[in-house]
């Protein structure tokens, strides 16, 4: 506190006045969002990071290279195919939903996220606003680059070969796959699934991986769409303001004008903002959908809209 009793670090402190986002929201023209992990984190998908949880004794960033699946395709594959059954049993939570109905209801407005869930897909956000940066676990792709892509492909198992991934147990038990004293399911490679058009590359999960470039189509686009015109707002959810690509995007919103929310349960991912921009510490699921009341109206638990703005 300073001699007028006003407290010197909150006069710095981000805001966290939700009537004041809400106007905000409601009075913006152009507006970006950036999401990461934690916008998934209330569907009950691993994230792996940060934990150090490890994959049947394989650090999960190891076989998330395209090295690994050059090396030994069968492993990645099971270690896809888990992931793929895991995202495809969650559902889209009310933050996902949220954004969605954001995007349904501003016309500029577009949103960015590091998540290859399919969960924002799948809660209908519309596809021509939404930036998939890291690709989607449920899009396969040709490893020989042939340029074949197979989008949104929702069977599970993807192969009857990796039929041993996609299994439900109680959640007393362990699934045989995930315990490493047990050995993992022998799977010839001529039984993981091919690319039908150049008929020799295997298919592999239409993901980035560690030491991949992202889509440079997809980075033209957005980077046109920063430029384009002012940013009043940018939002970004569940990942670190100041970590990249989080960093990279608030600068370039900030250098158009943008003001900077952070919704994220860690006070840390606040780091950098100003007095002008806004922090609210908690639950994407919780917090999305009153931060967008007056645009979106009121939702209820299941992500619905029960009460229109
Ligand atoms: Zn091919």
């Amino acid at each position: 506190m300073n001699y007028f009793g006003i407290s010197t670090t909150s006069a710095m402190a981000p805001r966290n006045s939700i009537a004041e986002f809400q106007e905000l929201v409601r009075s913006s023209n152009r507006m970006m969002a950036l999401c990461g992990a934690g916008l998934s984190a209330a569907s009950g998908l691993p994230t792996f990071r940060g934990a150090g949880g490890l994959w049947r004794n394989h650090e999960p960033t190891d076989l998330a290279t395209p090295e690994a699946f050059a090396a030994d395709p069968s492993l990645v594959w099971l270690f896809y195919a888990w992931r793929r059954h895991m995202a495809l049993k969650a559902k889209p939570n009310r933050g996902h939903f949220a954004l969605a109905e954001l995007a349904k209801r501003k016309e500029n407005f577009i949103c960015l996220t590091q998540n290859v869930d399919g969960l924002s897909p799948r809660a209908g956000h519309p596809e021509s606003k939404l930036y998939l940066l890291h690709g989607s676990i449920l899009d396969n792709k040709c490893f020989n680059q042939c340029g074949y892509i197979d989008r949104n492909n929702l069977s599970d198992p993807i192969c009857p070969a990796l039929a041993p991934a996609a299994e439900d147990y109680p959640p007393d038990q362990t699934l045989p796959l995930l315990d490493p004293n047990i050995p993992a399911p022998q799977i010839q490679v001529e039984d993981l699934p091919h690319c039908p058009r150049c008929k020799t590359g295997l298919l592999r999960p239409g993901v980035v991986w560690f030491n991949e470039p992202l889509d440079e189509n997809m980075i033209m686009q957005v980077e046109n769409w920063i430029w384009q015109g002012p940013v009043d707002l940018m939002i970004v959810v569940g990942t670190a303001a100041a970590v990249y690509p989080a960093a990279a995007y608030t600068r370039k919103a900030q250098r158009r004008g943008a003001i900077v929310a952070v919704i994220n349960p860690d006070p840390d991912s606040a780091s950098g903002l100003g007095p002008k921009d806004f922090f609210f510490q908690g639950d994407a699921a919780e917090i999305l959908p009153l931060l967008f009341e007056p645009v979106i109206g009121k939702m209820d638990e299941s992500g619905k809209i029960c009460v229109e703005p």
